[in-house]
């Protein structure tokens, strides 16, 4: 590909980038909205050697108390909201959306990866 169409490529996955990261924003939004407990957004490190994603994320947590001490609980799939969400299916439906748009950040991120290194 001439350089000229890689630049203009890089641009669209760019501007692609700047929307994910906007709706993501609106779903945390409503992800804190639709929750009765805080949620603490975490960005953590997959360990995998030389990944140029890390640090993911962020993810959902909530911080509950076990056995007396504090600990994160991944908001992941299979977990459901407990009492005190006031719309649980609504909730569970946000976050799904969430997660579909980290993938695909996630991925976009690899393209756009590719890209700056054939344009380097
Ligand atoms: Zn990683």
């Amino acid at each position: 590909m001439p350089s000229e169409a890689l630049a203009k490529a890089l641009a669209r996955l760019e501007a692609e980038l700047a929307d994910l990261e906007a709706r993501l924003e609106e779903e945390r939004k409503a992800l804190e909205a639709l929750s009765p407990l805080p949620i603490y957004w975490r960005r953590v490190r997959c360990g995998k050697e030389r990944c140029r994603k890390c640090p993911h994320g962020p993810y959902p947590y909530l911080k509950v108390k076990k056995g007396g001490r504090w600990r994160w609980k991944y908001l992941g799939k299979g977990w459901q909201p407990p009492e005190g969400f006031v719309r649980p299916r609504e909730f569970l439906e946000a976050l799904a959306r969430y997660r579909a748009l980290l993938r695909r950040r996630e991925a976009l991120l690899e393209r756009l990866a590719e890209a700056e290194r054939a344009l380097s």
